[in-house]
Parts: structure tokens; sequence; C-alpha cells
């Protein structure tokens, strides 16, 4: 990182490391990609390929905890709807 030659005041500073896409398994069975490597997703968490679902850090969006568990929330959901519409689930 380049600082500038003069003196610079900051009333905070916010570090922040960068992240690599950890989505291989994914793309290797043929998912469908953005462009920065991310699976594409549904609103329901639906790859583009029957079966896998992605959530967190691992798709495109916000990379915080709460939006995590969130979109993992929504994928189970997704899951137990998509089983069930294949075959009756019984509690
Ligand atoms: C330095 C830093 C500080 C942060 N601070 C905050 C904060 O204060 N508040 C906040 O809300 N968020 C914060 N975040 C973001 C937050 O950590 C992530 O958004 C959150 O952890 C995403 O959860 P995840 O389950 O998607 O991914 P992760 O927590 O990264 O979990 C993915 C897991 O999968 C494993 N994995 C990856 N590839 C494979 C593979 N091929 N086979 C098997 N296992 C694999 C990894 O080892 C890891 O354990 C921070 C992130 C960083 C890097």
């Amino acid at each position: 990182m380049k600082l500038p030659a003069r003196s610079v005041a900051f009333a905070s500073i916010y570090p922040a490391l960068g992240t690599t896409i950890r989505s291989e398994l994914a793309l290797a069975i043929g998912a469908q990609a953005t462009g920065d490597g991310c699976p594409v997703i549904d609103r329901h968490q639906r790859t583009s390929i029957r079966g896998l679902y992605a959530a967190g850090d691992v798709v495109s969006g916000l990379d915080q905890i709460s939006h995590a568990m969130g979109q993992a929330a929504v994928a189970a959901t997704t899951i137990r709807n998509d089983l069930a519409a294949i075959r009756a689930l019984r509690r």
C-alpha cells in the first residue's frame, strides 16, 4: 500500500483483509458462476445445479455473520421444501 508523503489524520481506521472465494467444489460440478467466481444463486439460495445450495461469503453480497446466518436459514427452508416437493415429508 502506498501512503501519501504528507501526513493524514483519521478519526478511526477500519483495517480490512481480502478474502478468497472458496467455490472450487461448486464450480467443479458445473455450477454457474458470477464474474468474480461466486456461485450464482436464486432468491432461495439455489445454485444452477439441482440439489446444490449456497450461502454466506461464497456467494456475492454482504460478507457479515448475520447475513450468512440468514441465508443459511433460507437455504435450509428451501431444501426442506424442495425435498417435500419430491416426496411428502412427515414430522
Ligand atoms: C478479519 C475478518 C473480520 C471479520 N469481522 C466480522 C465482524 O466483526 N462481524 C461480522 O458480522 N462479520 C465479520 N467478518 C465476516 C464473517 O467472518 C463472514 O461473513 C462469515 O464468517 C461468513 O460465514 P461463512 O460460513 O459463509 O464462511 P466461513 O466462516 O469462512 O466458513 C467457511 C468454512 O468452510 C471451510 N472450507 C472452505 N473450503 C473448504 C473445502 N473445500 N472443504 C472443506 N471446508 C472448506 C473453511 O475452512 C471455513 O471453516 C469478518 C471477516 C474477516 C476475514
